[in-house]
């Protein structure tokens, strides 16, 4: 199965994405409210094993 991920920039951990703006852990990929391609682009489409965010990782067991 597949997740939708996304890189966060200054900790280069991978998060799963919750809707635009959150990560299933509740952390914030992004600081404002427009959604536009360049977003689309950010968002990845990875294995469970990829994830390097623990809590992310718990919580979609
Ligand atoms: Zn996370």
């Amino acid at each position: 199965m597949f997740y939708p991920t996304v890189l966060t920039e200054k900790t280069s951990i991978r998060h799963v994405v919750k809707d635009s703006q959150h990560c299933v852990c509740g952390t914030t990929y992004k600081h404002y409210a427009t959604f536009d391609k360049r977003d689309f682009k950010r968002i990845q489409f990875r294995q469970r094993t990829e994830i390097t965010c623990p809590s992310c990782k718990s919580i979609i067991e």
